[in-house]
């Protein structure tokens, strides 16, 4: 009969045991989460408008920056030029490969009232 007592209370332990891995498991999740929203948060550049495919950043004066800004991700975009037509902004981001054709946003700053260098096609 001993055997079973000495069961019993073995796995009365495991259980204890697993429970107290169980509450700092959840305690870490929950910090973990709070940390990724709030890297998340200061990740995205603030002020972004959005122009249909990707964003805008809005300036401090209420105009907006001449410089589009990931439809997927948030980051700034570079322009790429390479032998071929046409041209392109691609996303600066890592593991993005969002790509905006030069002529729509050129199309965006006429609809949006940007002023930038490539506003009248130059
Ligand atoms: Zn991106």
């Amino acid at each position: 009969m001993s055997f079973f007592v000495d069961q019993l209370e073995r796995t009365l332990q495991e259980v204890e045991r697993l429970e107290k891995e169980n509450a700092r498991l959840s305690a870490d999740k929950e910090r973990l989460e709070a940390k990724i929203k709030e890297l998340e948060a200061r990740g995205a550049p603030e002020n972004l408008v959005d122009a249909g495919r990707f964003f805008f950043k809005q300036l401090d004066g209420g105009s907006l920056e001449d410089v589009p800004y990931c439809g997927v991700c948030k980051s700034p975009m570079k322009l790429h030029s390479c032998s071929d037509d046409p041209i392109e902004f691609r996303c600066a981001g890592e593991a993005c490969s969002f790509a905006l054709p030069y002529r729509d946003l050129v199309t965006a700053f006429q609809r949006y009232g940007v002023k930038g260098p490539a506003a009248d096609g130059t």
